[in-house]
């Protein structure tokens, strides 16, 4: 879509739960709900509205769901716009264009081929990110080409292809071993024969290999990626190519039936849903398709179960918890600390080793969900849950309190724990922003929200929180005031 932002990429998110709204653009619902969006190569566009700073722009337009780049899909039509018959002709003919050069079944036909052949005969072209057939091997003689392809190598197409890097819009961060290992040994242990990997490759695969190893564990899973690279390495009962903004199907009717089988299999039973969104998506969108698939779902279910849910793991940045909770209020957000491969940031490690942010909501009882204690986890018996050995239970709050992995501190004043970063920016009054703020912040940087409590729709001034802050500063240079004394 038309905003640029990524809050992945972006420090400044953290503690600021209202981030996404930060480029001004919002998803509204249309004014005519008979109408349907327009489509752009990525099926049915959003509509959004855009958000000056102080008045509110009203003339709502359609962009993509998946792109937040223009540079990646640059459609765009305002609500009441209405197009010539010319234009109409020439975007389809562009939505065509952009289809994925081999349809889904010739990928199919495609990968039984090639598994066929004789190791020497297996190439992969890098360049093209395509598995090569002998007849296509001319094309790329000049391109960088992977001979010897195994079939341990096929079954890890994660680590075939190059992540995609393309920042906003499709930024693939890759889990790490240990955390993929992780989250498999949990959806085992937890007693799931059903996974629905939405935007998890690499979680789908490890699945798959751990179902054909030694020790078979019997999981099936299946990919719903927008990736239309993964299409060359899997089945169609396997992997579909999917837009998970506007619960879109590329390959219609036959691959949404695909995926209605898999989540009513067993009448619903067994089945969990485990997804990593681009962190730069809308949650809003992204909690509309999720129950779509909810929906879908159900209605395998049997009548007496309707109370159910459908389990779900949505691993997600941790300061978009009351937003996702909002969506989804049985939801809770567990203190395991989700690690990535490709991202130097969040990777864990010896250097340059920086807690990462990304956490897994879930609706499964917490308590069901053991958090490995050498990587670092115990067991509260007052919360009845698995927490970080930093996140200390608060008698005041009567939680293990801290969401970010540090130590939290209890502030009378706020009547609740705060992270350690709040606390410091008592003492650190930054005269050009005339506020305080933490000690490393950029001054009057353009896209900040409120220093307090850190919404874009409004400034420190007008925060409603501000006489907190006030009292407490208060507080604090008193206290400041008498240790003076009592040094003297
Ligand atoms: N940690 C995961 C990958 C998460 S990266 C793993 O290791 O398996 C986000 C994933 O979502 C990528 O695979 C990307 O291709 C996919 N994705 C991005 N935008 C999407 C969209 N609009 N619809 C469906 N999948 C999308
Ligand atoms: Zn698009
Ligand atoms: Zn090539
Ligand atoms: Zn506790
Ligand atoms: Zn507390």
């Amino acid at each position: 879509m038309a905003a640029s932002r990524d809050s992945f990429e972006n420090e400044e998110a953290e503690g600021s739960e209202g981030s996404q709204a930060s480029s001004g653009v919002q998803v509204v619902l249309p004014s005519d709900p008979g109408a349907p969006a327009p489509l752009c190569p990525h099926g049915p566009t959003l509509l959004f509205v855009k958000m000056s700073q102080g008045k509110q722009e009203t003339r709502k337009f359609y962009a993509c769901s998946a792109c937040r780049d223009r540079k990646d899909c640059n459609f765009f039509q305002w609500e009441d716009e209405k197009l010539s018959e010319a234009r109409l002709a020439a975007r389809e003919a562009q939505n065509q264009r952009c289809r994925p050069p081999l349809s889904r079944a010739h990928c199919v036909e495609r990968y039984l081929m090639f598994i066929e052949l004789p190791l020497v005969q297996r190439k992969f072209c890098q360049s093209c990110q395509q598995l090569l057939l002998p007849d296509d091997w001319g094309e790329h003689r000049e391109h960088i080409v992977l001979a010897d392809v195994s079939i341990a190598q096929l079954r890890r197409p994660s680590r075939l292809l190059f992540p995609l890097e393309n920042k906003k819009t499709n930024a693939q961060y890759l889990f790490a071993d240990r955390s993929c290992q992780f989250l498999v040994d949990l959806v085992s242990a937890l007693g799931f024969r059903r996974v629905l990997c939405v935007g998890t490759p690499r979680l789908h695969e490890l699945i798959r290999l751990a179902a054909s190893g030694e020790k078979k564990s019997n999981i099936k899973s299946l990919l719903l990626d927008i990736d239309f690279r993964y299409s060359q390495f899997y089945l169609e009962d396997s992997f579909c190519r999917y837009n998970m903004f506007n619960h879109h199907f590329f390959d219609g009717k036959d691959a949404l039936e695909v995926c209605r089988a898999f989540l009513q299999e067993e009448k619903g039973e067994g089945v969990i849903m485990v997804t990593d969104p681009p962190f730069g998506g809308l949650v809003e969108p992204l909690a509309i398709t999720f129950r779509k698939l909810i929906a879908m779902w159900k209605e395998g279910q049997s009548q007496d179960d309707s109370h159910k849910e459908l389990p779900i793991f949505w691993i997600f940045p941790y300061f978009f918890e009351s937003r996702i909770c909002q969506f989804f209020p049985s939801f809770c957000m567990l203190d395991y600390q989700v690690d990535y491969d490709n991202h130097a940031l969040y990777k864990h490690g010896k250097t340059g080793r920086k807690q990462s942010p990304v956490r897994i909501f879930t609706n499964i009882p917490p308590s069901k969900i053991i958090l490995p204690a050498e990587e670092g986890y115990r067991f509260c018996p007052l919360c009845q849950r698995y927490v970080s050995l930093e996140n200390q239970h608060c008698e005041h709050c009567n939680a293990c309190t801290s969401k970010d992995g540090r130590k939290w501190k209890h502030c009378f004043l706020c009547k609740k724990c705060v992270k350690p970063l709040f606390y410091f920016a008592a003492w650190n009054h930054c005269s050009t922003c005339s506020q305080c703020a933490v000690p490393d912040h950029s001054c009057a940087h353009p896209k900040s929200g409120c220093f307090i409590c850190g919404e874009l729709d409004h400034k420190r001034s007008t925060c409603p929180n501000v006489g907190i802050v006030k009292r407490a500063n208060k507080a604090v240079r008193k206290q400041k005031q008498k240790q003076r004394k009592v040094i003297r």
